[in-house]
């Protein structure tokens, strides 16, 4: 992908078919699909891409288990067919980005017979709406064979489990991949630029968009013969910049997930907490070295904060640990995270956790704003051939078939599940370094490490209890437009997830070698380290936990 700077000159003040507003997973979805049916298309984020929901979700490519039983109870056929769309989505997820996601086994504990026989039955429902996209058949296993996949459970009165596939993905470096696909086949994506406002036409409708560059604060104008409203969460302001008045269409759904050091529930396999105190799922699902224990739901407006409560924290444990033999203490929490989903709203449903998890597409008459509302991570593209096929009939021109069905993203080229063993004999790395590399670029991994053998220090890890090298830093602001520490440290290394502390402890390495690259002072990258380890020390403060004190060079962080 081309640098910020390169970028915001070939956008600002130009004309396309297509402008897509939002670089979520959502609006990624639409503008690589909208580039590859030969439409000029740009791409606008007001931060980060990938900086709002979609790198906070449980990262599971489902069709939804609990939407399943909440289908049959209710003999609600739509959203019978909502768990059938996204399990068909879900294999091409898997497909086209490989060393992204993979199948994974869920197990149901069950401490009843009676629970069983209806996990198992619900089960094989489920096996069945799949069909042909099913992954691997759902199955009953015994007390010992459950004991023995996740040894850490509570075996008092355990009769055994249920197992069942559904598959697991790197949210962020999804989001982040699709981008780079859509770059590479010839679209523009430009992230820290807000849609402000619009520009219409003596008929009402939209022509052009005027940008303001989150950085500098200048503005600039986009112009298009379409636009796209992907911005989830955020969908109603741009309803109502488009079209004053708008009535309100958005319901947002906190959700809070919290990491564990794996040891807590070692193994590969996930577990599925049927039922919490308030009728909810909880998944605990290994990830990336760590546990990855959520959600909650707590209905929420784009001006809440998100961040993880000590009383979250507490309600995510007192259900783990009724499942497991020695319980979880908070101060085990290595890191969290916290999302809004954005669900659109359906008569004056009072529960979010109702609400149902299809996309809605509406196109505004008087102004011409598509919106693509709702869904889920697993239905990204099916969202955006849905509204791909709107922005045709829009233009006047003919609905092509949608190329992203199998459409490989950057990195699958040439990518088998043992490509870490090229790596690291190739570029003489550790197999942790070459297995997390491999799982985060697929084969562009290679075209990191070619920096750390131009410049050796860069095959420096950033921190010693983690994986990740400094070539990743330069190769995140050369090549995916890394703006800050967070940038890199959350969406594009993952570090941030895997440990606040650890997070802090980079951050003085990191500001260095971005700001080299984005030409900040040596005073800058000192300060802006320090401000971003402030930034986790109140995470750390929020969620009731130790915060870490300067040891790290980077001055005091209170
Ligand atoms: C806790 C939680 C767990 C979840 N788990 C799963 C799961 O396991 N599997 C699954 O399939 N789904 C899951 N989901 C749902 C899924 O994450 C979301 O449906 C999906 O990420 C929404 O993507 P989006 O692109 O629509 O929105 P977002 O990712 O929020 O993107 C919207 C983007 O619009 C941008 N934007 C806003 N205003 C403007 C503006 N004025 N100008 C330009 N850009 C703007 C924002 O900066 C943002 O980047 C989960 C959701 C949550 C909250």
């Amino acid at each position: 992908m081309k640098g910020r700077s390169e970028t915001l000159r070939s956008i600002a003040d130009k004309a396309f078919d297509v402008c897509v507003i939002g670089g979520g997973a959502t609006g990624s979805g639409c503008a690589l699909d909208s580039r590859l049916r030969g439409l000029t298309t740009v791409l606008l984020d007001a931060a980060d891409f990938a900086g709002a929901t979609s790198s906070t979700s449980t990262k599971i490519v489902h069709g939804g288990v609990r939407y399943l039983e909440q289908a049959v109870k209710d003999l609600d056929a739509k959203q019978y067919r909502v768990v059938q769309r996204a399990l068909h989505e879900r294999i091409r997820m898997l497909h086209n980005a490989p060393y992204l996601a993979r199948p994974m086994e869920f197990i149901v504990p069950c401490y009843r017979r009676l629970d069983a026989a209806y996990f198992a039955a619900g089960l094989k429902i489920y096996d069945w709406i799949a069909r042909g996209a099913r992954l691997f058949p759902s199955r009953f296993l015994s007390r010992e064979e459950t004991l023995r996949r996740i040894p850490s459970l509570n075996p008092d009165h355990l009769v055994g489990s249920v197992a069942y596939a559904d598959g697991q993905f790197d949210d962020a470096r999804y989001n982040l991949t699709l981008i780079q696909t859509f770059a590479q086949a010839g679209g523009e994506a430009l992230n820290y630029a807000r849609v402000i406002a619009f520009e219409r036409s003596v008929d009402g409708k939209l022509t052009a968009c005027q940008v303001e560059d989150q950085f500098t604060h200048q503005r600039f104008t986009v112009r298009a013969r379409a636009f796209v409203n992907a911005t989830g969460p955020f969908a109603d302001t741009i309803r109502q910049l488009a079209t004053p008045g708008a009535t309100p269409r958005m319901r947002l759904s906190k959700g809070v997930h919290i990491l564990l050091p794996l040891e807590v529930m070692p193994g590969d396999d996930a577990m599925l907490i049927p039922k919490t105190e308030d009728g909810r799922v909880l998944f605990a699902v290994p990830w990336k070295g760590r546990l990855l224990v959520g959600t909650t739901e707590q209905e929420v407006t784009i001006h809440d904060e998100l961040y993880v409560t000590k009383e979250e924290i507490a309600y995510l444990l007192r259900h783990l640990n009724r499942y497991l033999a020695a319980p979880v203490k908070p101060d085990q929490v290595v890191s969290g995270i916290a999302g809004a989903r954005p669900l659109v709203s359906a008569g004056d449903s009072r529960d979010t956790k109702k609400l149902s998890r299809d996309h809605e597409l509406e196109v505004d008459s008087q102004s011409g704003l598509i919106s693509i509302m709702g869904g889920k991570w697993t239905t990204y593209r099916a969202m955006a051939e849905d509204a791909v096929n709107t922005v045709q009939k829009h233009l006047g021109i003919p609905v092509t078939e949608s190329p992203t069905k199998s459409h490989p993203l950057i990195g699958s080229e040439g990518f088998t599940l043992d490509y870490w063993k090229k790596l690291a004999s190739d570029y003489r790395i550790p197999e942790p370094t070459a297995r997390y590399l491999a799982g985060k670029f697929g084969t562009v991994a290679a075209k990191v490490l070619d920096l750390a053998q131009e410049d050796p220090a860069l095959a420096a890890p950033i921190v010693p209890d983690f994986p990740a090298v400094r070539a990743q830093v330069i190769y995140s602001a050369r090549t995916e437009m890394a703006m800050t520490i967070e940038d890199v440290l959350f969406r594009r290394l993952g570090l941030q997830l895997y440990s606040w502390h650890s997070a802090i402890h980079a951050a003085p390495v990191v500001g260095s070698l971005l700001g080299r690259e984005l030409g900040w002072s040596p005073d800058e990258s000192v300060s802006t380290a320090r401000e971003y380890g402030a930034k986790i020390n109140r995470l750390l403060m929020l969620a009731g936990l130790e915060q870490q004190h300067d040891s790290t060079g980077a001055g005091d962080f209170s």
